[in-house]
């Protein structure tokens, strides 16, 4: 399999697996450090104490504190079952709007070097590459 494949941005992957995922505290830091509070409401976030908020207003002080990471809720904490990121052009391809820092989930997210090819996502970029 190549290390290397063309994405074709039909966007499946992202509506099937862009939610309901769990985040690590190094996903969070660009987006404190940036005041992505546009990408930080929309991450549940869970203390040792068991309080639960959204990530709004985090700070670095806090990460120590984070038991877990969850993607994605609205505003107001309530779980979404798609990626508020995701954007369909009119050309039809999918961008993600924040393709920049998105997090390690996604970043890590290539299924053609997974052995994953048969986990129910018909990728056409892994249908391309069948030999
Ligand atoms: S953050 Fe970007 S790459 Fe990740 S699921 Fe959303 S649209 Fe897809
Ligand atoms: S399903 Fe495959 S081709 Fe479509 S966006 Fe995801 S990785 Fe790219």
């Amino acid at each position: 399999m190549p290390e290397e494949q063309d994405c074709l941005q039909c966007g499946k992957c992202c509506e099937k697996w862009g939610w309901d995922q769990k985040g690590i505290p190094e996903d969070l830091v660009p987006w404190i450090n940036g005041h992505r509070t546009d990408i930080l409401q929309h991450v549940s976030i869970t203390f040792r104490d068991g309080r639960r908020t959204t990530g709004k207003n985090l700070a670095a002080a806090d990460l120590p504190r984070v038991t877990r990471i969850y993607y994605w809720v609205d505003p107001r904490g309530k779980k979404l079952t798609y990626c508020p990121f995701f954007f369909r052009a009119d050309d039809g391809k999918v961008y993600c709007r924040i393709h920049r820092v998105k997090p390690a989930v996604c970043i890590g997210f290539t299924p053609w070097n997974e052995g994953i090819r048969d986990y129910a996502l018909d990728c056409p970029a892994c249908r391309n590459s069948m030999p």
